[in-house]
């Protein structure tokens, strides 16, 4: 058994370090981005965290901020709450996004339809290390990460400093340079 990191939101902190602990030895740090605007938005973020601490080999270090966001591109549709988390995880990048496909498909039933549309969860790989990789189900820096500020400002809340590795510049520069008029209100 390895030490745990006290998760950064004390809420899960307990929960989240007790199960983990029983994980195996991991080494890739990545950031994942949670979003809903169906349902119990909050309870389904919090499913997803405890779902996504859930993945073998994986363990969660870091939880941002919860907010409340204004939907972006298809805007009729509800207010989604956002945040982001950070995982230490011995799955390939591949291997990542199939696992949390799979929390999307069967723990949260989502229905694919209207892109950028209304959905229980979405779950999407921000970063990976500094890893840049454009495959045809995979591209990491997750490529509209820069733009987002619902996706930027939770990923500050506890990664200022991390470098995104195709502009190399770090994640406070970006989201302090970043001109958008969404509203991303902390819960
Ligand atoms: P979405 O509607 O945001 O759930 O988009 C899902 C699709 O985006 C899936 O088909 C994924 O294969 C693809 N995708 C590409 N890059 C990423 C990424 N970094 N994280 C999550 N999904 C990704």
């Amino acid at each position: 058994m390895h030490l745990c990191t006290r998760a950064e939101h004390d809420f899960f902190s307990f929960d989240l370090n007790m199960e983990l602990c029983f994980n195996r030895e991991v080494e890739n740090t990545a950031y994942i981005a949670l979003g809903s605007n169906l349902g119990d938005r909050e309870m389904n973020l919090l499913r997803a965290v405890t779902e996504i601490a859930r993945i073998p080999g994986t363990r969660v270090t870091g939880l941002s901020h919860f907010y409340e966001t204004s939907p972006v591109g298809f805007k009729d549709q509800p207010p989604f709450n956002n945040a982001v988390l950070r995982i230490s995880t011995g799955l390939s990048p591949g291997d990542l996004l199939l696992s949390l496909q799979r929390i999307e498909d069967e723990v949260f039933k989502r229905k694919r339809g209207v892109m950028n549309g209304p959905r229980t969860m979405d779950l999407d790989i921000l970063l990976y290390n500094d890893l840049m990789l454009e495959s045809e189900n995979l591209v990491i820096p997750h490529p509209e990460m820069t733009r987002r500020r619902f996706v930027l400002q939770p990923l500050n809340d506890i990664a200022p400093d991390a470098v995104h590795p195709a502009s190399r510049r770090n994640i406070s520069a970006i989201l302090a340079s970043l001109e958008s008029d969404e509203s991303v209100t902390k819960i």
